[in-house]
């Protein structure tokens, strides 16, 4: 029996949020999917960044991380905060990673 992909995964793909209509759009996205029982909201438990120096050591977390039920993708979403922008980073095979420059070159080319 072949199993339907009902999630939006494949089509959808790491970027910026660059406007506060973008923010918007993502969080109905995501809040929508949750509702149907596509995704799941999970705990953020790893930091996308860690900064340190001598005195000092920081980490910084995700507004949201959404695992989807149907392909195992996991979702990372960090709210804007204008004038910073914030980004939705997606991992396919569902494992986490830190930032990398992958990253930096996904979204400053995003395949929308
Ligand atoms: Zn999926």
């Amino acid at each position: 029996m072949v199993q339907k992909e009902l999630c939006q995964c494949s089509q959808r793909y790491a970027t910026s949020i660059t406007s506060i209509k973008m923010r918007d759009e993502i969080e109905s996205f995501f809040e929508e999917q949750v509702r149907l029982g596509i995704y799941a909201e999970v705990g953020v438990t790893e930091p996308y960044q860690r900064w340190s120096d001598n005195e000092r050591h920081k980490e910084y977390y995700a507004s949201h991380w959404y695992k989807c039920c149907q392909c195992g993708c996991l979702w990372e979403i960090e709210e804007p905060d204008f004038p910073a922008e914030g980004f939705v980073r997606k991992f396919a095979d569902g494992k986490y990673r830190e930032w990398d420059f992958s990253d930096y070159c996904e979204l400053i080319n995003p395949r929308v």
